[in-house]
């Protein structure tokens, strides 16, 4: 089975095309926003712009008549970025007459990293832009047990970097300066029970930038944050009895929070080893092979339910591909 896949929940217009063992093609036009963070009417506009040469450029890498399946994400994401995509997709399904798939954004992450390590059945820690979620699989979900109560922890690190003065996305640029300090200053830490809030630490920290140098800020940032990713995340291990992690979502890029990580599962015995960047940021060949498992196991999305759905959320999905 071949599948055309389609991301664009908000700055990676992305289009592949995936088979059960490999990715075929994939194809990328990020949106890179002029000043300040994510505008999601200018990312609709970028992407309006160019998916048509994406899916082509998508389209001329194989035989049009090999594919069995057009998929999308269909959200979480911004709206408008959602609905350009859903669009499109509606239209080659249409066009190539194959079914349609709507794809939740979260779940795709996690399939692709299944897919690409040995890692069955492991507690997920989904750190991106505007999720921070801990998901656990039990009958045919993937159960959310932990989340931020309010902001993603990705977008926290954005709105520091721009605070400070630097451009978006503000990770990498957070962790380089992080790098530089080891002089902690506090901040708030707030776990309660296996849930996170990020909004009070946010709030400080841009706080501390007014009296503290930017180095100490942002490894104070990171130190804060990520403990207490680490906190709940071991916690979700205890409880569920389970023996694997899986780090997914852009923030998984960050090499500290993968240290801590890594010490926290050695010294619990538990398996981690960190993601490709490939796959831990946002692409399209999770889109595809998701749809794929998706089309295989009889689901697919009906016209009138492609629709956008920026809330989706991945307990909503009942996920038959798993056996146990
Ligand atoms: P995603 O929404 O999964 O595409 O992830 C995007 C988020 O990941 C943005 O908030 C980025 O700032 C963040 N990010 C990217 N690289 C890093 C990094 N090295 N450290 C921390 N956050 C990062
Ligand atoms: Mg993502």
């Amino acid at each position: 089975m071949i599948v055309l896949g389609i991301e664009g929940t908000a700055w990676n217009l992305s289009a592949s095309l995936v088979n059960d063992d490999t990715v075929l093609y994939e194809v990328s036009a990020p949106y890179v926003p002029g000043s300040g963070g994510i505008h999601p009417r200018e990312a609709a506009q970028h992407f309006a712009s160019n998916i048509t040469g994406v899916v082509r450029q998508a389209l001329s890498s194989t035989d049009i008549s090999s594919i069995d399946g057009v998929a999308f994400s269909q959200g979480p994401g911004l709206g408008p970025c959602l609905r350009i995509v859903g669009t499109a997709a509606r239209a080659l399904s249409l066009r190539l007459r194959v079914p349609l798939v709507g794809v939740n954004h979260c779940i795709a992450h996690i399939e692709v990293e299944r897919w690409k390590t040995d890692l069955s059945d492991p507690i997920v820690l989904y750190v991106s832009g505007a999720n921070s979620q801990i998901l656990s699989y039990r009958d045919q979900r993937y159960r959310i047990i932990g989340e931020t109560l309010d902001i993603g922890v990705g977008n926290c690190i954005d709105k520091l970097a721009r605070s400070a003065g630097f451009s978006h996305p503000g990770g990498p640029t957070v962790e380089k300066l992080a790098r530089r300090s080891h002089n902690y200053v506090p901040l708030p830490y707030v776990v309660k029970g296996m849930d996170l809030s990020f909004s009070g630490l946010i709030t400080a920290a841009k706080q501390a930038l007014k009296s503290v140098c930017v180095d100490d800020v942002c490894f104070s940032f990171q130190e804060t944050a990520f403990s207490m990713l680490v906190e709940v995340t071991e916690r979700a291990l205890s409880q569920t009895g389970k023996s694997k992690l899986l780090l997914a979502g852009g923030v998984g890029a960050n090499i500290r929070l993968q240290q801590m990580l890594s010490v926290m599962c050695e010294e619990r015995g538990a398996r981690f080893y960190p993601p490709k960047l490939e796959y831990l940021q946002d692409n399209g060949a999770m889109i595809a092979y998701t749809g794929l498992l998706m089309l295989k196991h009889g689901v697919h999305t009906p016209l009138e339910m492609s629709g956008a759905n920026p809330n989706f959320r991945p307990d909503e999905v009942e996920v038959l591909w798993i056996n146990n």
